[in-house]
């Protein structure tokens, strides 16, 4: 960079200079604290270093430059007159918090160090100014814990290990306990072990620790939590974080200090009453990390009933600016309170949703903020499984941290969670508390427990925003180090035995519990039903059997998009039939055999038809390689065997070697792409006749009851206008003969295919003349376009390829715009320039991931169609699509009108 540049750069911004919309600049935190000094709301002053600081110091081989250094000085200068301290200065010492402030918020993931600026010198000082030796050497001795760790590498534990000899040698239990020479010791010993462990000393000179402790905070964007977090939240690496130094104020000067958290509204519940927790002479980061179990934040009218006044109004007016639920970090120094950070607080779906349409009913928030507030992943959490009532044993109770219910085998550290979760084990992590260390546990576990902490602890914060059952603060588990295990009463508990947690209840119940199925609730139905009003897009249900479809019906399918008929085929009475109509060596037994299954199929339709009431429901005829349906060929090898030892009969030993014969002569190298879809239908026609048959008779059945019906039967894997066209002749004719004449005029159905073979895509506008109807098979259309076989990829390869950023996503579950996208784009514009009315639509998994669905709203397809749990989530990202759109369409409107003005002008 030119040297003019880098002087005339800003890198540092003091809370006066910024303001909300500066996230970028000054990350979340910045851009708050200094929204809130503009409001004039009591915060301590201080200054932000900017995100773009943070990337340059990277650039540069991660130090800070000698213009950001300066920059950093005149900064603390400011602070320094606006406090009337010296940075430093034994008599009037300022003290400074250097906090992390990402853009997107990262709770707990990157590095904080408090009350620098003390050494020696001026924790006399500060002893001597407040009159409270005890205070200034707890600061002093917090200081060196938290540097030593975060900027010198020394192990927490090491630190805690020395805390708790001292306790133990006062003969207290509480850290704030320890006397004024118990903490004046402790600091000696931490110096020491500073020391012995890296083998330099605790930096004396102040600026060295600030500048020391800002280049820590910023290389700690790069720590291995905050990587794995900004993965699964799909945060930018290029983001990177600001600092911010910011003037302390102490909540640990005695009994009329303190310091909490407090949410708006209650984050599990979305209940508009403050909730949060707050702790007694206690600093900054011991709510948070839970180490110390807090008090309810009600317990501070009694105990501080002006400043919980002074708190309820202040958060509620932050509320008010910011439209929307706030999550507070304050401190009381005697009695009067400072906010040290607000943020939109991290809810769960469930609150998520009360949250935004009480907003609306409180006339803060419009209806199309309130669905653009609603993140659609979310609404997977809100289906969420409870414990059912009657099976209920619980052994603990705990707060309820994150709702929902899990079930699990017990892992007792993260390691053995991660590692369990990748055998594809369900685990419950049980810790004493958790850290953000534990992230990967975490993720890998379907649910966390946990011995001490609040609500608003890591474990807690971080289950929530997974959507994973959480457990806090369940005081009565005893942890057994020496045989992996805890205690619960009078229970042991091994790890490997199974539990079940229920996290919106905050109970612990021992074994492998029955759990129930989520429901609806109104606050979802009505953002639903405003969603309906925005969305284009119809949403549709992939349901195979009529209970599906009814429960598609109660989440708001407006009919099928796709029932894939070989799932009909797998239970256990119609297995063998099928396998007998596959084995059949003569097409008079193979019809035999579909006879039997035509009732079946038959009834099949006619439940689905009837549960969509005149709603279009589009059946697929059979897809799969037949050898699907048959026993594999080791298990048919073996039975020969056991037979054979047995002296099984003759008749015996043959059928099982007539069956291995067939089995082998369906066998492919390559079945994905070998006899499958409409190839079956071409070289077995009776197979996909019954099928043809079924659909009708039940079309004719169901209209006999006055029930009106709308089948659209849909070809698989078609890649060749002429495929098409030889069933659509055959439909044609099977439903002439089919249906009587009446029934005929009232029986509307259509044909169509899916797209999911490339060729199939380029040349759509001939396959469009036969077609009443395209569906995006995109899986088979990803395998296809990308080459990745969907059975394999994501076993082998797919991990590797997400890890290392060659892809930015699973093809298999964010479409692949670019490629899979641009044929989806093709086909739909050639075949509607030959068919104008041809209705199209994706019906792969992608029909229910709201990136996807963006896209299939922006390119112009009708419909998506998805599994019916994912139906609401499809039906918000619907109406999410087009207040983007609408939203881009004002943005380019106004650019085109400025650029206007200004040729003008
Ligand atoms: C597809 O390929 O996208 C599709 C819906 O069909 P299936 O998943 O059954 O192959
Ligand atoms: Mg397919």
């Amino acid at each position: 960079m030119n040297r003019a540049v880098m002087v005339n750069r800003k890198w540092v911004f003091t809370f006066q200079e910024g303001h909300a919309k500066m996230v970028d600049l000054l990350g979340g935190k910045g851009a708050n604290l200094a929204e809130m000094t503009r409001a004039g709301l009591a915060v301590p002053p201080g200054f932000t270093v900017t995100t773009e600081a943070c990337l340059t110091y990277f650039k540069d081989g991660n130090r800070l430059n000698d213009v950001m250094l300066h920059q950093i000085l005149m900064g603390l200068a400011q602070l320094e007159r606006e406090k009337g301290q010296v940075f430093g200065e034994r008599d009037k010492p300022l003290l400074v918090s250097v906090r992390s402030g990402s853009v997107t918020s990262m709770p707990g993931m990157m590095d904080t160090i408090l009350n620098v600026g003390l050494n020696d010198e001026t924790v006399v000082g500060i002893s001597e100014l407040t009159g409270n030796p005890r205070f200034a050497f707890d600061c002093y001795r917090r200081l060196i814990q938290m540097f030593g760790h975060v900027v010198m590498g020394v192990e927490s534990h090491l630190f805690e290990q020395q805390l708790d000899r001292m306790k133990t040698r006062e003969g207290v239990l509480r850290d704030e306990e320890i006397s004024a020479a118990g903490l004046q010791q402790l600091v000696q010993e931490y110096k020491l072990l500073v020391l012995l462990k890296t083998g330099k000393g605790f930096p004396q000179n102040v600026v060295d620790q600030l500048r020391l402790a800002i280049e820590a905070v910023f290389s700690s964007w790069n720590n291995a939590r905050a990587q794995v977090y900004r993965r699964m939240h799909r945060i930018p690496d290029d983001q990177g974080t600001a600092v911010n130094i910011q003037s302390m104020v102490f909540g640990n000067m005695g009994e009329t200090c303190g310091t909490g958290v407090v949410f708006t509204r209650n984050p599990s519940t979305g209940e508009n009453i403050l909730f949060g927790e707050f702790l007694l002479n206690a600093q900054g980061e011991d709510v948070v990390a839970g180490i110390r179990t807090p008090m309810p934040i009600a317990m501070l009218e009694q105990v501080m009933p002006d400043a919980y006044d002074e708190l309820q109004r202040t958060v509620k007016q932050l509320e008010f600016h910011y439209q929307d639920i706030q999550d507070i970090e304050f401190t009381i120094e005697h009695h009067k309170l400072y906010l040290l950070q607000t943020r939109s607080g991290k809810r769960n779906a469930q609150a998520a949703l009360k949250i935004a349409v009480d907003l609306v009913h409180e006339g803060i928030i419009t209806k199309r903020q309130a669905i653009e507030r609603i993140d659609p992943m979310h609404l997977e959490q809100l289906l969420h499984r409870a414990i059912r009532e009657d099976a209920q044993q619980a052994v603990a109770k705990g707060l309820p941290a994150s709702p929902g219910a899990a079930v699990g085998q017990v892992a007792l550290d993260a390691e053995t969670a991660a590692l369990w979760g990748k055998e594809g084990k369900r685990v419950i992590l049980v810790r004493p508390e958790t850290t953000p260390e534990d992230i990967e546990g975490v993720l890998a576990s379907e649910g966390v427990a946990t011995l001490r902490g609040g609500m608003t602890s890591h474990a807690a914060v971080v289950a929530r925003g997974m959507g994973k059952p959480c457990v806090c603060g369940c005081e009565t588990i005893e942890f057994l180090a020496s045989e992996r295990g805890i205690r619960i009463g009078s229970q042991t508990i091994h790890e490997g035995d199974w539990m079940t947690i229920d996290g919106h209840r905050g109970l612990i119940c021992l074994g492998e519990l029955e759990l129930k199925e989520p429901e609806m609730t109104e606050a979802l139905m009505e953002l639903l039903a405003w969603a309906d009003e925005v969305r284009t897009l119809r949403i549709l249900a992939n349901a195979d059997h009529p209970y599906d479809a009814q429960v598609a019906r109660q989440y708001g399918a407006e009919g099928i998009g796709l029932c894939r008929t070989e799932h009909m085929f797998f239970d256990k009475e119609r297995l063998p039939i099928v396998q007998r109509m596959i084995l059949a060596e003569h097409t008079d037994a193979r019809r035999d055999a579909l006879a039997q299954l035509l009732p079946m199929q038959q009834s099949d339709f006619e439940g689905m038809l009837e549960a969509m009431n005149g709603l279009p429901v589009t059946i697929r005829l059979l897809d799969p390689p037949l050898h699907e349906f048959l026993p594999k060929r080791k298990e048919l090898q073996e039975r020969l065997q056991h037979l054979r030892g047995l002296h099984g009969t003759d008749q015996e030993i043959a059928g099982i070697e007539a069956t291995m014969k067939k089995v082998e002569a369906l066998e492919e190298i390559n079945p994905m792409l070998g006899q499958r879809g409409c190839r079956l239908g071409i070289v077995y026609p009776e197979v996909y006749d019954m099928q043809i048959e079924a659909i009708f008779k039940a079309a004719a059945s169901c209209l006999k009851r006055g029930i009106a019906v709308l089948p659209e039967i849909m070809i698989p894997l078609v890649g060749h206008v002429t495929e098409l066209k030889f069933f659509r002749e055959r439909i044609e004719q099977i439903a002439s003969e089919m249906l009587s004449k009446k029934q005929l005029q009232q029986c509307a159905y259509r044909v169509g295919t899916m797209i999911e073979v490339p060729r199939a895509a380029l040349t759509a506008h001939q396959i469009a003349v036969h077609a009443d109807f395209f569906s995006f098979g995109t899986n088979d259309l990803t395998q296809m376009t990308l080459g990745y076989s969907r059975d394999d990829a994501e076993g082998k390869f797919m991990s590797q390829y997400l890890d290392r950023r060659i892809l930015a996503h699973n093809p298999f579950q964010v479409l692949d715009e670019e490629g899979v996208g641009q044929l989806i784009q093709i086909a739909n514009t050639t075949g509607k320039s030959v068919k104008p009315e041809l209705k199209a639509g994706v019906c792969g998994e992608h029909g229910g991931d709201p990136q996807s669905i963006r896209f299939c709203h922006a390119i112009g397809l009708e419909y998506v169609s998805c599994s019916p749990y994912r139906i609401p989530l499809a039906r918000i990202a619907a109406a999410q699509a087009v207040i983007a759109e609408e939203r881009q369409g004002v943005e380019e409107a106004m650019a085109e009108s400025l650029l206007a003005e200004r040729m003008h002008a």
